[in-house]
């Protein structure tokens, strides 16, 4: 989804923008959508 408001990534510790795409990871933070895509806690 895009983000309405702006909140900072827990993954990589930047800010995250309004209109920017995130997803929140498994412990229901916020992240970029890059960051998860990064991820290898993926099974
Ligand atoms: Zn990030």
């Amino acid at each position: 989804m895009k983000a309405k408001f702006a909140t900072s990534c827990t993954s990589c510790g930047d800010k995250i923008q309004p209109g920017k795409e995130i997803l929140k990871d498994k412990d229901e933070n916020w992240v970029h959508k890059h960051c998860i895509d990064d991820s290898d806690g993926l099974p």
